[in-house]
């Protein structure tokens, strides 16, 4: 047996981490270069840096990276930006709880640099993960959402839309989290199913009987300014009409018939006040009521609700309960579970406040937005109705102004005089907090006093810009024109309704057009058993580890085969372990075929031109596939091509004749293998570069997916099935024979069918 080019026995994972620096010493390697073919953006999810990456992330990334390797290796000029969106309250948070101290107690410059010395570190090790799982982003330009650059671009933005009229200020109701101190947008509330205690509280009517409303927020009797129950309702129809008096607090409120009222949730009469639920909220307007401030921005109850004022909400509705009880107008207290509105990033019930907030338009865009969205393609195509489905839920502007400090600044200032919003002109970073403004006079009064904002953008607001800063609006106009809407924007399913929608919307806002051809969305990562990850539930597996134990590349052909496209997938170390062992089969093949000659033709026979055949299809499929951004094909069908057929059938037939130097049998077998390298190369980059190298030279990565070769009689591919049969009813014999499958056999005949690969069956076999 002459000795294989592929030295190692197996494959080593150390080979992972010298391919690391390989490729980190060869930059043009993965570059984006304008003149390789069409130019092609991808719009990169700039993750958030909180602790290290979730795996369910680097599951995410090693696909849009297989995306981008198989988009270059179809011959385009791949624009792969890696950014880190590092504004917000997260970091924010960790700062808080590091040194025990609040926000609003710090010293706001302070803050901000202690802010931006806790994210350096997290970001790099994201990073660093990034680069160990052979990722090819742009590592070495990472933009950063916190930088006075981008922060810059923001409010530039901003200013041009403010131009434009899309900003308003608005006193109104909206959601708020008492937790993380600031107004939020819908897009911020998840609704998830607690229990609660549904109360049934006797309202008295003055001429005698009562009326019993059902709520979960008794601690809101004080705000209550009206009952409705439904038209159809005939348990309430006498009290239509009448005034209740509210318990304990002793206003009177009017009884009216309103199809808001549920017959079918608890008595059927509900009391409407500041503030429950959206339904609450529509109702105060609808009616013209006049809304009475129960809870303040910390969650307590305010000085309105007398006995109970300074409780937290919770502690408030226990007492409440408790005087409803010694009173007698408290009928009974159901358990049920309650769609509850929770804050996404603290996790805890969210309130409705009247505060007042900068908004941006988005209403009356929504069938402008609609059309963007219709207009993209969506991979898989269902994720497009969880977009439309968002727009069509849309009930308020969206509240674009927070008070927090990690964040990017609202480029605004009020004249003193007549209070006159004034914004800057754009390209510079602005910090309206602590900057002189930069204005002579007031063009409404004249006034020369100004005073600067001190609130900040909803990080949204800048991560929403992403695909205009790589795209180089506004900095780049020949680049911007020619690469605008971007190819590509992939991402998680969870955050199409803010940064899919956001960035739908702006770009219609300053555009007019869509902000992408492509949108591919993945699916979350769970855990074994199917549930959510999280560090505080204790069932979450750290990304560092698997890489260590598996290796980047069983992971990256785990993340390909072994997730749906666009579904939630659980992230399983035996499906893992699975991936890992078809890259020891792709190695042990890779070395048998190293030890022949790499040839560059040879004369075919049949079983040459078969395997040939089969190999022509399976690049179809896999270009195809790649082009239309799947990756379960490329990955399934590989592996199936290997596994099933080249390796124990092909190889089995033509060994003899490859022993014996036979050209179109060791043609063959190099031409089966750099094609499956090429193939395989955006999925498991390192196992076949490593191939590549040592094998052929030069790195399997500069190369182009194979194309299938011309002069192969494709309709030998139908004799596949026949073969195979053939074969495992010889090894069926022999193994019953108790014969090792190497042994000769007596009695076998190859069909007349099968007549063209006689003379390989017969050798393969040993039939006598
Ligand atoms: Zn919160
Ligand atoms: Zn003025």
């Amino acid at each position: 047996m002459p000795e294989p080019k592929l030295a190692a026995k197996q494959w080593d994972l150390a080979f992972e981490e010298d391919l690391v620096k390989v490729w980190a010493s060869e930059p043009d390697l993965y570059a984006f270069d304008p003149d390789r073919g069409p130019t092609y953006v991808i719009d990169t999810p700039p993750p958030y840096p909180s602790g290290d990456w979730h795996p369910g992330a680097v599951v995410g990334y090693s696909q849009i990276d297989m995306i981008a390797r198989s988009q270059r290796m179809l011959g385009k000029a791949v624009l792969f930006p890696m950014g880190l969106d590092q504004n917000g309250i997260n970091i924010e948070r960790t700062v808080e709880k590091k040194y025990a101290k609040p926000l609003h107690e710090w010293n706001r410059e302070e803050f901000i640099a202690r802010c931006r010395e806790e994210i350096r570190g997290i970001g790099e090790g994201i990073l660093s993960i990034a680069r160990r799982m052979g990722m090819t982003m742009d590592l070495a330009r990472t933009y950063y959402t916190d930088s006075d650059e981008y922060r810059a671009f923001s409010q530039a933005i901003f200013i041009d839309l403010f131009h434009q009229g899309l900003f308003y200020r608005g006193e109104r109701p909206s959601f708020y989290c008492p937790a993380c101190e600031t107004p939020l947008a819908e897009a911020d509330i998840v609704y998830e199913g607690r229990p609660a205690r549904l109360a049934y509280i006797r309202f008295p009517l003055p001429e005698g009987g009562a009326v019993t409303i059902a709520t979960t927020r008794p601690e809101l009797l004080v705000a209550c300014r009206t009952v409705i129950v439904h038209p159809d309702d005939e348990r309430w129809r006498a009290a239509v009409g009448k005034t209740a008096t509210v318990p304990l607090f002793g206003q009177s409120v009017p009884v009216r018939a309103h199809p808001e009222a549920k017959l079918d949730f608890g008595s059927g009469a509900a009391m409407i006040c500041s503030y429950g639920d959206m339904v609450d909220v529509r109702l105060f307007r609808e009616l013209q009521l006049e809304p009475v401030k129960a809870i303040d921005e910390r969650g307590r109850m305010t000085d309105a609700a007398g006995p109970y004022a300074g409780l937290k909400a919770e502690a408030a509705r226990e007492r409440v309960l408790a005087d409803l009880q010694s009173a007698g107008l408290l009928e009974k207290v159901e358990s049920i579970q309650h769609q509850t509105p929770l804050c996404e990033r603290s996790r805890t019930p969210v309130e409705f406040l009247s505060s007042e907030a900068w908004y941006l338009k988005q209403l009356e865009f929504r069938e402008a937005v609609r059309r963007s969205a219709e207009a993209m393609e969506f991979h898989p195509p269902r994720h497009r109705q969880l977009l439309l489905d968002w727009i069509d839920s849309l009930t308020i502007d969206w509240p674009v102004s927070r008070r927090r400090y990690y964040h990017t600044e609202i480029p605004l200032w009020y004249c003193k005089g007549c209070g006159l919003a004034m914004v800057p002109k754009p390209g510079k970073y602005y910090r309206p907090w602590k900057d002189p403004a930069p204005f002579d006079e007031c063009p409404n009064c004249a006034s020369t006093a100004f005073v600067g904002e001190d609130r900040v953008f909803d990080t949204w607001m800048d991560s929403s810009n992403s695909n205009l800063w790589v795209t180089r609006y506004g900095r780049d106009d020949g680049f911007f024109e020619s690469t605008f809407p971007a190819a590509l924007r992939p991402q998680g399913r969870e955050i199409v309704r803010t940064w899919l929608y956001y960035t739908t919307l702006k770009s219609w806002l300053l555009r007019r057009d869509k902000p992408f051809r492509h949108v591919f969305i993945h699916g979350l990562g769970l855990d074994a058993s199917g549930r959510a990850m999280h560090r505080t539930t204790g069932n979450y597996v750290p990304a560092e580890p698997l890489i260590a134990k598996y290796g980047a590349d069983a992971i990256r052909f785990f993340a390909a085969t072994e997730t749906g496209p666009g579904e939630d997938f659980r992230i399983s170390e035996a499906k893992i372990g699975g991936a890992q062992k078809f890259i020891t089969k792709l190695w042990n093949v890779a070395r048998f075929v190293s030890s022949f000659p790499a040839l560059p033709a040879g004369k075919l026979k049949p079983t040459d031109e078969w395997i040939l055949a089969e190999l022509n299809r399976l690049i179809a499929e896999c270009r195809g596939a790649y082009d239309a951004y799947d990756l379960t094909v490329p990955g399934t069908r590989c592996r199936e091509f290997l596994w099933n057929l080249f390796a124990p059938h092909y190889m089995e037939m033509v060994k003899g004749r490859a022993y014996e130097g036979d050209d179109g049998a060791v043609y063959t077998l190099h031409a089966v293998l750099q094609d499956l390298l090429r193939l395989l190369a955006p999925i498991i980059p390192f196992c076949t570069d490593k191939i590549w190298r040592e094998v052929y030279g030069g790195s399997v990565h500069g190369e182009l997916l194979p194309a299938e070769r011309s002069g192969i009689r494709g309709d030998l591919a139908r004799f596949t099935p026949e073969i195979e049969t053939f074969n495992s009813d010889v090894w069926g014999r022999k193994r019953s024979a108790g014969t090792s499958l190497g042994a000769p056999i007596a009695g076998v005949a190859v069909p007349e069918s099968l007549h063209a690969f006689e003379a390989d069956l017969r050798r393969m076999h040993r039939l006598a």
